[in-house]
């Protein structure tokens, strides 16, 4: 795909929606660390739903650490995989509390030290709270990029590279959620819906459905 396609399809998905965001729900950059951690293999809605009633409750490090595993667990035991990131929730908050003040780091070492935390967590921690022009590539956004030619690659790491070097600069900070929007309401995973959207004349797909 050459640089003026690639222009042209941000071009567009920032005219549709000019200042995406995630759909998570969150007040404090802790809330979005914490939201994150939970939605691996997760919905963002039935995290939403969890945190709806969890945050009130606990929403700093030392408070979540005060319920403690099981109490934390009555929170999040709707979500997939609820024992393992109770645990890891635990420990980040215990490391929080220790070593950072209670706030959660800018830095992507420090970030991904903390149990639970990958690179794509840090990377949309980065990203949303500390606006830096970084890629969480999760699913949709692996299969946008290589259906549509963006940034064709075998593996994560590899399509990130190529969307970060590829996606134009000034698009670079909000690619990341134009990218998961598209991917998980339009380019979606079996029937893309090409008849609706709106880089299609621009798309590499050979498959498209319109
Ligand atoms: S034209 Fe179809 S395959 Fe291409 S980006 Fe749009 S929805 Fe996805």
């Amino acid at each position: 795909m050459n640089p003026a396609k690639r222009a042209e399809m941000f071009r567009r998905w920032r005219e549709a929606n000019p200042s995406p965001t995630t759909e998570l729900e969150y007040h404090s950059v802790f809330e979005l660390l914490i939201a994150v951690i939970l939605s691996a293999q997760a919905t963002d809605k039935g995290v939403n739903k969890a945190t709806a009633h969890l945050f009130p409750v606990a929403n700093t490090p030392e408070a979540i650490y005060a319920l403690g595993e099981d109490g934390l667990k009555d929170y999040i035991k709707t979500i997939g995989l609820f024992n393992s990131k109770a645990k890891n929730i635990m420990a980040t908050c215990r490391i929080l509390i220790d070593k950072h003040h209670s706030e959660v780091p800018q830095q992507r070492e420090a970030l991904e030290a903390l149990p639970g935390v990958g690179r794509k967590t840090a990377n949309v921690v980065l990203n949303t709270a500390f606006h830096q022009p970084t890629m969480a590539v999760d699913t949709h956004i692996f299969r946008v990029a290589n259906r549509t030619g963006l940034a064709p690659g075998k593996n994560v790491l590899a399509v990130e590279k190529g969307l970060l070097k590829h996606i134009p600069r000034e698009y670079l900070l909000d690619a990341h959620h134009w990218l998961i929007l598209h991917g998980r309401y339009t380019c979606v995973a079996r029937t893309p819906k090409c008849g609706q959207c709106i880089i299609a004349d621009l798309c590499d797909f050979k498959e498209k459905t319109c």
